[in-house]
């Protein structure tokens, strides 16, 4: 081992007592050996499956230096073990890192066992990645509690991801991430650290956000702990673009442009499944996740085919108004091919907990503080007859126990979904929970007071705390629990949990927890 390349910093805080125990990786077969270590950006895993999972890595020794790495493809040797130390390696193979997906390596492993914990780590000539750790989903037929993180929202800017580190010492199953991901732009009012360059609009560009988020430790010790299910919101493209348009830039197709640039970005820094895999500005991101008996997960895609605001062509969505045309029938939030999609998967798989992950609010929010009505066109608000079908679409195929998650709004809200907000008899539908976000700036308290006043299905609000949440199901009830970062402005800042919900089998709606 001591002529290895090790990584600089260890990433899991799992491994560290046994780092000298660990089996060499072995040299497999004459490898190059790059001049620097070039697993700068840690390793990630998703996409848990009963029998497989997919092992992200790339290869960057110069991460902000357009990565580092020549023309050449590279081999990347991998290995995945039933044990921290790999003494038991179970799979193992080759990969090639290319320079048109930035070096980057998604390997899908198979042949694993339903509901266990292995490692895996990467080798490039002597370098030896850090060392991740992944869990694979339940079998079908299997239903044991699951625990897990979700989070969005984390403009690197405005605080430091200790959030992060508080998830990686966790124990869950999983970690669900709702978008926001990256920032393009820099806002906020406060900054304690700085983006490198501008506003991405090219694939360089944007690969270079990417790479400056990913060197954080904190967001790598998550990673590296759990696997992940990702799917994006809108700063990893433009802020509240709708499908093909983006108030910052009048032109579509330039649009369209920026926009595939951007998805490939995501696509070569996340851990997803290369059903994923951009084809130019389009991508399949949404997907269904079976956690053996006990959860059926759906993740949607808010953003890539959502019709154009209502009330207000071509701004910006910021400032709260109606019309009429916020209601109209065809007014879409996923897309035709999607709501047919979220109707089928509805209509097949259940699991005890039916939890649907997407972008933002989904509870209406009257932000009018007096008599009148006033809504932000972004959020569900603005896509009122999907969001109906939606939820009809749950109650219709008796999707069991419908919990709903979201970001986007950096604040926390647990709330009841009903079929009818504006009518108070009308019943619970499904249990919302949201927020809030890792780092980016919350919303006005005054504007909560509104929310609170005006909302009556809306149970809790809190926008002063950056964080994230964790979901405990078990058989009879679903716990939420809220949890803070004291102060996001400082680094190793410790994280409290500041509310917890529940909600319980067979009966929708929030309960205290
Ligand atoms: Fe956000
Ligand atoms: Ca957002």
């Amino acid at each position: 081992m001591s002529d290895l390349v090790l990584p600089r910093r260890r990433f899991l805080q799992a491994s560290i007592g046994a780092t000298l125990a660990v089996r060499p990786f072995g040299i497999l077969e004459a490898a190059p050996l790059l001049p620097d270590y070039p697993f700068t950006l840690g390793v990630a895993s998703g996409a848990p499956r009963a029998n497989s999972v997919v092992i992200w890595t790339r290869l960057a020794p110069k991460p902000l230096e357009g990565g580092g790495m020549s023309a050449q493809p590279v081999a990347v040797d991998w290995q995945v073990a039933e044990d921290e130390n790999f003494g038991r390696v179970v799979r193992k193979g080759r990969a090639v890192a290319e320079q048109a997906s930035a070096h980057a390596v998604h390997v899908t492993v198979a042949g694993l066992k339903p509901g266990r914990w292995y490692w895996y780590r990467f080798r490039v000539g002597r370098a030896v990645s850090p060392i991740g750790r992944t869990r694979t989903a339940p079998a079908v037929g299997a239903a044991p509690d699951l625990r897990f993180a979700y989070a969005s929202c984390q403009q690197y800017e405005q605080g430091y991801f200790s959030a992060y580190a508080e998830i990686a010492r966790r124990e869950l199953d999983f970690v669900v991430h709702l978008g926001d991901y990256i920032y393009e732009s820099s806002w906020g009012s406060r900054h304690v650290r700085k983006h490198t360059g501008g506003i991405p609009t090219t694939l360089p560009e944007f690969r270079e956000r990417y790479a400056l988020y990913k060197l954080d430790p904190d967001l790598q010790s998550a990673h590296a702990a759990f696997p992940w299910l990702s799917i994006w919101d809108d700063h990893e493209v433009a802020n509240d673009y709708t499908d093909d348009r983006s108030s910052l830039m009048a032109d579509r197709d330039q649009f369209l442009k920026v926009r595939a640039a951007a998805y490939q970005a995501y696509y070569e820094h996340m851990p997803l499944p290369v059903s994923a895999r951009p084809q130019g500005p389009q991508a399949v991101i949404y997907d269904q996740y079976r956690f053996g008996d006990m959860a059926n997960l759906l993740l949607l895609d808010d953003r890539q085919y959502r019709s154009h605001h209502a009330c207000l062509p071509g701004r910006s969505a910021s400032p709260r108004v109606d019309c009429a045309d916020r209601l109209r029938e065809d007014r879409t939030m996923l897309g035709d091919g999607q709501e047919k999609w979220v109707d089928r998967t509805l209509a097949g798989d259940k699991g005890r907990w039916t939890i649907i992950a997407q972008q933002t609010l989904m509870a209406e929010r009257d932000l009018d503080p007096g008599e009148g009505h006033g809504y932000w066109m972004d959020g569900w608000d603005g896509y009122a007859a999907g969001r109906r079908r939606l939820l009809d679409s749950l109650v219709e195929h008796r999707a069991p126990n419908p919990v709903v998650i979201g970001g986007d709004v950096h604040a926390f809200f647990a709330a009841d979904l009903k079929s009818d907000f504006r009518d108070e008899k009308s019943s619970v539908v499904a249990t919302e929970f949201c927020g809030t976000s890792i780092t980016s700036e919350g919303p006005s308290a005054k504007g909560l007071a509104t929310v609170r006043a005006k909302n009556p299905h809306i149970k809790y609000a809190r926008d002063d705390k950056r964080g994230f949440a964790v979901v405990s199901l078990k058989k009879d009830r679903c716990e939420v629990g809220f949890e803070a970062v004291a102060n996001e402005k400082e680094p190793g800042s410790p994280v409290s949990r500041v509310a917890t919900f529940a909600c319980l089998d067979g009966r929708p709606g929030v309960v205290e927890g």
